[in-house]
């Protein structure tokens, strides 16, 4: 699956829906100086510069205290300009990252990590939803991958990607399992996988033996290495799966597109012209 030439695609809807709705703001928070961390971040603004979107960088020092922070998102919550609003994660360890992200206004939390709105994914009311399972779902669609009825199967549960991967899958009718560090015997999970998405960050955890043949494999993992970036999923599935997503180019650039696809979301939120949920 060719993550990068779908992306180009979404961009180019998102570059009609900017012209469409005028100006359209998107703020990032970063705190303290994690390298990959900076990386993200430059990327994500390099992504809304190119689609016509004005960029709001915020940067505050590694020991910054919690309630500079959360003044900082509330300052941001209040700000007209601001369409889009997202704090980079991880932070710092002195800050609560559950207090930090709540605070976020829901319809400005692009990354879907507030309460309210990871509340209305479970509940199938969808506001915002984290780019990464929203741009593996637009994969899925976009190749006709049939997904009701389908055995799908998750590796990783986290907030960001594990957990919201597999309520989209269940809303989109597949029978769903969730593995995770403490799952025994992997394999026997996997194997029975239509559609199988590892989120792990382990490079080559899933081989060629753990998977169903003519399956499709979504490799989520990034792990950064000498030799590059590399998936959780190993060279060898290629040879099984119908369809793999590379690493690079497959679920990364998705993300990247489908963040300022949310932040066209958030700005129809803002002016009344989509319902918040
Ligand atoms: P995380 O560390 O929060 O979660 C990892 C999950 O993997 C956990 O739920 C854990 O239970 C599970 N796990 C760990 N070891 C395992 C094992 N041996 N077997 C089965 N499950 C195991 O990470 P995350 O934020 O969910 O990210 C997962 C990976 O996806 C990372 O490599 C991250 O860099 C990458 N990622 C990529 C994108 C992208 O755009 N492609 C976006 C977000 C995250």
């Amino acid at each position: 699956m060719d993550g990068k030439a779908l992306a180009e695609k979404v961009r180019g809807e998102v570059a009609k829906d900017v012209e469409e709705l005028g100006s359209l703001g998107l703020a990032t928070i970063l705190v303290g100086d994690d390298p990959a961390s900076d990386v993200y971040v430059s990327l994500k603004h390099k992504d809304a510069n190119e689609v016509g979107m004005r960029l709001i960088d915020k940067r505050l020092p590694a020991n910054t205290p919690e309630d500079d922070v959360l003044a900082l998102v509330e300052e941001l919550n209040a700000d007209d300009g601001v369409d889009g609003l997202l704090v980079q994660t991880p932070l710092p360890d002195h800050l609560d990252e559950f207090t930090i992200l709540s605070s976020v206004r829901p319809e400005k939390d692009v990354d879907g990590l507030t309460p309210q709105n990871a509340g209305l994914l479970y509940l199938g009311r969808n506001g915002h939803v984290g780019a990464t399972p929203l741009g593996v779902m637009r994969l899925l669609t976009e190749y006709r991958v049939p997904t009701a009825g389908a055995r799908a199967v998750v590796v990783g549960r986290s907030p960001i990607v594990g957990k919201p991967m597999a309520l989209l899958l269940l809303q989109a009718n597949a029978t769903v399992t969730v593995c995770h560090s403490r799952t025994d015997d992997l394999a026997r999970h996997t194997l029975d996988a239509d559609i199988l998405v590892a989120a792990v960050g382990v490079p080559g955890l899933i081989t060629g033996d753990m998977v169903k043949a003519g399956s499709t494999v979504i490799d989520v993992g990034i792990t950064r290495t000498d030799a590059g970036l590399v998936g959780d999923v190993d060279q060898s599935v290629a040879e099984l799966a119908a369809y793999v997503t590379p690493v690079p180019g497959g679920v990364g650039p998705m993300t990247r597109a489908m963040l300022l696809a949310s932040t066209v979301k958030a700005a129809r939120y803002r002016r009344g012209l989509l319902p918040f949920p």
